[in-house]
Order: structure tokens, then C-alpha cells, then sequence
């Protein structure tokens, strides 16, 4: 398997507890075939199973118009303490805000009988982790691609006063046409007032700036995901995460050291300017580190071609980009 083991690619225990996690052991019963809202208003038809995540599953839906969407679904249960149902509305109300085409759209959330249920844009062609697994890595060409819509999103949610803290190849959907989705806010923090930092401990160790972990005093801001956008850089083009090893604490001590190398063989092998502009991002000074504007206006950007748009044919083999 070319990536991290999934523990690595998992959030790192918070100083917050995260919502519990369900066990495999103890899986709650499906929601029902049919899912309502308490007053019978919103009816849908539960058509698939999507995935599942941290707190919560998430299905193919479909509305009376037979219309599909993805439905996140968060069981009571799972909410009697009074932590677990802060962190969820804090999810729901940064989630609902933001609306910008490189971020999957909230549609909805009402409760059941026995859950919370969300609706979401459904992205049917996955996650990139999903698409890296196939392909291995991307070309530069396509990384670009995903690069100017990621920084595109998140260049939105900063404007908003909002930090993702989570963003990593496994939270990046796509949609039928292979546009980028940015998803998961359950980390996502607002930032309330100019110049505050946050302090709580989250993220995901492949992907999480040093001053996350190692500068808990004076804590952190949106830089924390310029980092992580180096990182998914990284990991598009060479096909695993710069700081990966066996465990947590050990790539810690790697992001500690700023200890990272290039494959120096063709095919993982990226081109000069896309290892500079790596460099330029993992920098461990959060205020020395590239803004958004910077990053898109790198020379790599304009070295090669921007294609308009992926064609399907990437889910399985490179395009030719000749
Ligand atoms: P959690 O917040 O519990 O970690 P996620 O939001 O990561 O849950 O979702 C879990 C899984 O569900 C994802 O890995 C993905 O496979 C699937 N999924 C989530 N949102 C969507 C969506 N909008 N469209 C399609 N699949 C989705």
C-alpha cells in the first residue's frame, strides 16, 4: 500500500476529546429506508452507503425530484454529552456559512427519530486519497489543477474567519467532473477577533504544522493549513506525505526537524520548481510561510499547462497532457 498506515492519516487525538468514535462492534442499525424530518416536511429515499468517518456515516440520498445527495448521519447516541453536541453545531454552523464552488455545499440538517441528519452536495467520484491510492501519484499538470481550486476554497474560508485544521487528501472530494470539494469542517475553527490564535491541539499527524504541536503557548492561525496544502502538494506529486514513518511520535520528530526528501527517481521524482515551492511552504515560522496569493502566483504554476479540466479517464491512468 503506497500510503500512510491509517492511523497516521487519522486526526490526532485533540486536547478536546473528538466525538466517540463508533465501534465497529456496536454498529448502530442503518437509518431507515425512508428518511423524514420529525414534521414529514423533508422526505428522502436512502439509495447507497457512502462511508464512514470520526462520528458519523454518511449515505446516498435521494429527494422526491430524484435528485442525489450525500447525507451525513450522526446518531443520537452518539450526543448525550453536552461536548459531543457543542462540537457537532459548531460543525453545522461554520459548515452552513460558507458557500464557494470548491467547497462540498451544506444543504440542510434536521433531526429524526434517532439522528441528526445532514445533506450535503454529493461528490461521486470520492476522495483524492481514493484517487491517489489508484493512481499512485498525479503529474504536475493535474496537481496544479487541484492546487488552484484547493487554494481557491481556502483562500474563501480565510476571508470568512475560518481555519479548516484539517485539511489532508482524505477530506478533498470530487465531484462527476473531477472538481475539487473541500469537506469535513469538524475541526474548523472561527476566528473570532483580528490577531486571536487558537490552542487546541488538532489535525492529523501527516499533515499538522509544527506550530501546532510544538508552539502550544502562543498557539495558532490560518497558517497551520498553508502547511497542510504543502504537505498535499507533497503527497500529490511524489504519492505519499513528506514526514510519513511507522509512528506518530516519530513523525512528529520529522516535522520538529523540518525532515523531508525528495524520491530522487523518475517517476516520484518532481520537477525543480515544484520541490521550491514544497520548500518555500514547510517552512516552520508559520509567519514566514508563503500567503495563498504567493503560492498560486509561484513559478510552477506557470511553468506548465493548467488544464481547464481533468477528464474522467484520470480516475484510472495519467492523461496525456502532449
Ligand atoms: P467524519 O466527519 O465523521 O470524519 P467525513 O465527512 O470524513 O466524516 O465522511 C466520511 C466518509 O463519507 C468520507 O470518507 C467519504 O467516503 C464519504 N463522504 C463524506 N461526504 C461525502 C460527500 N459529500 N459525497 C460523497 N461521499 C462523502
Amino acid at each position: 500500500h503506497p500510503l500512510a498506515p491509517a492511523d497516521t492519516n487519522a486526526p490526532a487525538a485533540p486536547a478536546s476529546p473528538p466525538l466517540p468514535r463508533q465501534n465497529s462492534k456496536t454498529t448502530p442499525p442503518s437509518p431507515p429506508k425512508i428518511i423524514a424530518d420529525k414534521s414529514g416536511r423533508q422526505k428522502y429515499q436512502r439509495v447507497g452507503f457512502l462511508g464512514e468517518g470520526g462520528f458519523a456515516r454518511v449515505y446516498e440520498i435521494m429527494d422526491s425530484s430524484t435528485k442525489r445527495l450525500a447525507c451525513k448521519v450522526v446518531t443520537m447516541s452518539s450526543l448525550k454529552t453536552k461536548k459531543a453536541k457543542t462540537k457537532l453545531y459548531a460543525e453545522i454552523k461554520i459548515h452552513r456559512s460558507l458557500s464557494h464552488p470548491n467547497i462540498v455545499k451544506f444543504i440542510d440538517c434536521f433531526e429524526g427519530d434517532d439522528n441528526v441528519y445532514i445533506t450535503l452536495e454529493l461528490c461521486t467520484s470520492g476522495s483524492l486519497m481514493d484517487l491517489l491510492r489508484r493512481r499512485k501519484r498525479f503529474t504536475e499538470p493535474e496537481a496544479r489543477f487541484f492546487m488552484v481550486q484547493l487554494i481557491g476554497a481556502c483562500q474563501y474560508m480565510h476571508n470568512q474567519s475560518v481555519i479548516h485544521r484539517d485539511l489532508k487528501l482524505g477530506n478533498l472530494f470530487l465531484d462527476g467532473h473531477m472538481n475539487v470539494k473541500v469537506g469535513d469542517f469538524g475541526l474548523a475553527a472561527l476566528i473570532e477577533s483580528p490577531g486571536e490564535r487558537k490552542k487546541t491541539i488538532c489535525g492529523t499527524p501527516n499533515y499538522i504544522a509544527p506550530e501546532v504541536l510544538f508552539d502550544t503557548a502562543s498557539g495558532h492561525s490560518f497558517e497551520v493549513d498553508t502547511w497542510s496544502i504543502g504537505v498535499i502538494l507533497y503527497t500529490l506529486v511524489v504519492g505519499r506525505p513528506p514526514f510519513q514513518t511507522k509512528d506518530v511520535k516519530a513523525i512528529y520528530q520529522k516535522i520538529r526537524n523540518n525532515d523531508y526528501s525528495f524520491p530522487a527517481e523518475p517517476p516520484a521524482s518532481p520537477s525543480m520548481p515544484s520541490r521550491k515551492l514544497i520548500g518555500d511552504i514547510l517552512t516552520q515560522d508559520p509567519a514566514q510561510r508563503p500567503t495563498l496569493q504567493a503560492i498560486v502566483s509561484h513559478q510552477w504554476f506557470a511553468m506548465g499547462p493548467v488544464p481547464p479540466y481533468i477528464p474522467t479517464s484520470a480516475h484510472d491512468s495519467p492523461p496525456d497532457w502532449s
